[in-house]
């Protein structure tokens, strides 16, 4: 995926072309202007592998935290962070994006937490209510919900995508948030 994604793109895209997991934490990040430790690490490590640069990145981070705390208190307690993701601080690593094995099996939300992988760590009603405001109902949300009560959590989120893109029966493997964002742009770019 060579499109190039800046902070402007993502309320036009995010609805389309995000997973589940991203679209929970792109919204919370919205209805809170925060998020906690975890969210920010997951979300903020998909934001840099859809293509957003640091500078970016700390625009995003900054406009929106910045509706709930002054610009000190960003920039003292949470700029280092996103500037972290990028290598630039602490031990320099430049840290890669999540993989769904890793959001699903480590670090399971709490109940203020919105990380996580919603087929895996959200009760049935609350994943059917997430399902149901992203358009999806009938035999698909039927099927989805099938899907993730029998623990077939990337199975699950490919028959969002197909039903998201209107696609037949597909042979994606659906692992990582970041395929499925370049899977979803590929089909609607
Ligand atoms: Fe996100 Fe992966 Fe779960 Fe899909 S299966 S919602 S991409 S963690």
């Amino acid at each position: 995926n060579n499109e190039k994604i800046s902070v402007g793109d993502i309320e036009d895209i995010f609805k389309d072309s995000y997973p589940l997991c991203m679209i929970n934490l792109h919204t919370s990040l919205k209805k809170e202007h925060h998020l906690k430790h975890w969210g920010r690490m997951q979300y903020g490590l998909f934001l840099k592998g859809i293509g957003l640069n640091m500078e970016d990145s700390l625009r995003f981070w900054r406009e929106e935290f910045m509706k709930a705390m002054d610009s000190d208190k960003f920039d003292k307690n949470y700029a280092y962070n996103i500037r972290h993701h990028y290598g630039r601080e602490g031990g320099k690593i430049s840290y890669s994006a999540y993989s769904c094995s890793k959001i699903i099996n480590n670090n399971p939300p709490g109940p203020v937490d919105n990380h996580g992988c919603p087929y895996r760590h959200y009760d049935k009603s609350n994943l059917k209510a997430m399902l149901i405001a992203q358009g999806i109902k009938d035999k698909p949300l039927r099927a989805i919900l099938d899907l993730a009560e029998n623990r077939q959590y990337n199975n699950a989120c490919l028959r969002y995508f197909e039903t998201k893109h209107e696609l037949e029966e597909t042979s994606l493997v659906m692992d990582h948030p970041n395929k499925y964002f370049d899977e979803s742009r590929y089909i609607l770019k």
